[in-house]
C-alpha cells in the first residue's frame, strides 16, 4: 500500500475524537506495522482533562417546512459539527443562523466545525447555500448519540541502544478531511517502517523511537499521563501534520530552542530540503507538540507541516478545515519527500554527539595532511579551525553548527575527518577536558 493508497481507503471515514470512524482506520493502520494499541474509558481523568464520550451520528439535515432536503450528513460527514447535540424541530431563521456554520473563505465548500466540550448543536453547509435561505421557518433533525466509549491510541515502538526516546506524533481525528492530518499519519508510519527495516538488518538505531497515532491533543494528554514514567527519557521528537500540500516544509521550533533537538533538526534542515524554511514556536502551526512543551512534561517537540509561509493570507492552507481538504490537493512524491527529509533529520539527529578532542593545543594540520590553504581556500581554512577550536568534548556537533551558523552537514564533514585521524572521538555526554574544571 502507497501513502496515497491508505488515504484513499481512510479519509472519508467519521474520524471522531472518539468514535467507530476513528477506531475503524486505527484498526486498518494497525495492518501496515506492528502497533500497540491503548484504551482509555470516557470519563477518566488525564491530569486536568477527562476523556469524553463516544459521539455518533446517525443523521442530520436541514429541510423546508414543505420537506425539501436543504443540506444532509448522508452526503457529506461535515454538514454536523463534530459532537453536535441531538435536535429536532422548527426554527426561526435568525435562530437556524445562529446554529449554521460556514467557511470563512471558502464560499463553496462545507467548514470543519467542532465543539467537543462547548455543548451546542450546529450543522454546517457552504456559504452559497446560506445566502440562499429566505424562508422564515425551517425545519432542522439532528439525530446525534452520546455514550460511554474508549479512546484509543495506537503506538509503534522501535527499540533503540538507549532508552533515551524520539518522539514522533500525528493526529488520526477530523473527518472526512485528509491533509490535516491523515498526511502526518501516513508518513509517520512509512518512517517508522524504514526505521523497522534499518534495525532488522542490523543497523539498530542509538535512540528509541515511538510514533504515536492519536486524536488530536486529549489523545496526547492521555499518553503522557498514562506514561509519566517515560517522559524524563524523551529526549525529543517532532509532530507530523499538513504533509501533503504544495508548499515548501515548515519546521516549528520547540518551547525550549537551545534544546540538542532543536539545534539539531534545525541546523541539518536546509542541507536536505532547501525550500524549507524555519519558525519560532507557536508561530507556524499550533497542535499536539505543546501538550509535550508544556510545564510538567517540557519535551523539545518540534513540529514538520507544509504550512504556507508567513505572508500567505491563506494560511495554514487554502483548503484547511473544509470539505476541499481532499485527496486531490496532496501528492505521493510530497509524501515520500516529507518521509524522506524526517529520515534525513533522524540520521542527523543519531550522529549528533559531544566531539571529544584526543589532542591538546592546535592541531599540526599540515602533520596530518589536513591543512587547507588559506590562501587558495579562505573559508575552507576558516570553517576547519572554528570547528577545531570547539572540539572540547562540551560541544555536541549541532552546538558548533548552532555557534557558526553552518549545517550540521558541514560540521560533520570535519568531525568526521578529524575522527578518521584519531584526533576525537564521539560521546553521548559532556566529557570537558578543560583542566580548570
Ligand atoms: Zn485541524
Amino acid at each position: 500500500m502507497t501513502m496515497l493508497d491508505s488515504i484513499n481507503e481512510l479519509w472519508y471515514l467519521p474520524r471522531e475524537l472518539v468514535s467507530d470512524g476513528f477506531d475503524q482506520a486505527l484498526t486498518r493502520l494497525a495492518q501496515e506495522i506492528p502497533m500497540r494499541i491503548h484504551h482509555y474509558p470516557s470519563g477518566e481523568q488525564c491530569w486536568t482533562w477527562r476523556i469524553p464520550e463516544k459521539w455518533t451520528c446517525q443523521a442530520a439535515y436541514l429541510e423546508t417546512l414543505g420537506g425539501k432536503r436543504l443540506i444532509d450528513y448522508a452526503d457529506h460527514p461535515l454538514h454536523v459539527v463534530s459532537y453536535s447535540l441531538p435536535f429536532v424541530g422548527v426554527v426561526g431563521r435568525d435562530e437556524l443562523l445562529e446554529h449554521l456554520h460556514v467557511h470563512p473563505r471558502l464560499p463553496d465548500a462545507i467548514p470543519f466545525v467542532f465543539k467537543y466540550y462547548e455543548r451546542n448543536w450546529g450543522l454546517c453547509c457552504p456559504q452559497t447555500l446560506r445566502d440562499q435561505l429566505n424562508d422564515e421557518q425551517y425545519r432542522v433533525v439532528i439525530r446525534t448519540h452520546f455514550e460511554p466509549g474508549e479512546l484509543k491510541i495506537g503506538e509503534v515502538v522501535i527499540p533503540g541502544q538507549s532508552p533515551q526516546t524520539f518522539m514522533l506524533v500525528a493526529h488520526l481525528c477530523h473527518p472526512a478531511m485528509v491533509n490535516d492530518d491523515l498526511t502526518g499519519v501516513v508518513v509517520g508510519i512509512e518512517v517508522a517502517k524504514a526505521l523497522l527495516r534499518q534495525a532488522q538488518e542490523g543497523d539498530k538505531p542509538y535512540y528509541t523511537y515511538r510514533l504515536l497515532i492519536l486524536p488530536e491533543t486529549i489523545g496526547s494528554v492521555a499518553y503522557l499521563s498514562h506514561h509519566e514514567h517515560l517522559i524524563p527519557d524523551m529526549a525529543g521528537g517532532i509532530f507530523l501534520e499538513m504533509l501533503g500540500n504544495a508548499s515548501p516544509h515548515a519546521l516549528q521550533h520547540s518551547f525550549q530552542p537551545h534544546s540538542q533537538a532543536d539545534r539539531c533538526l534545525s541546523m541539518s534542515l536546509q542541507s536536505i530540503d532547501l525550500q524549507s524554511y524555519t519558525g519560532a514556536y507557536r508561530s507556524v502551526i499550533n497542535n499536539d507538540e505543546r501538550q509535550f512543551n508544556a510545564p510538567g512534561v517540557r519535551v523539545p517537540m518540534l513540529s514538520l507541516s507544509r504550512v504556507e509561509p508567513p505572508e500567505s493570507p491563506t494560511r495554514p492552507y487554502r483548503e484547511y478545515h473544509s470539505s476541499a481538504d481532499t485527496p486531490a490537493i496532496v501528492s505521493q512524491e510530497r509524501l515520500e519527500a516529507s518521509r524522506d527529509l524526517i529520515l534525513g533529520l533522524i540520521n542527523a539527529w543519531e550522529h549528533n554527539q559531544f566531539v571529544v578532542n584526543r589532542f591538546k593545543g592546535e592541531i599540526f594540520c599540515s602533520g596530518y595532511g589536513i591543512w587547507v590553504d588559506y590562501r587558495t581556500n579562505p573559508e575552507g581554512h576558516r570553517r576547519l579551525f572554528d570547528i577545531m577550536e570547539r572540539c572540547d568534548g562540551e560541544h555536541t556537533v549541532a552546538d558548533i553548527a548552532t555557534e557558526l551558523q553552518i549545517s550540521f552537514q558541514a560540521v560533520w564533514e570535519v568531525v568526521q575527518m578529524l575522527e578518521s585521524k584519531e584526533l576525537v572521538r564521539l560521546s553521548r555526554t559532556p566529557e570537558s577536558t578543560d583542566p580548570h574544571r
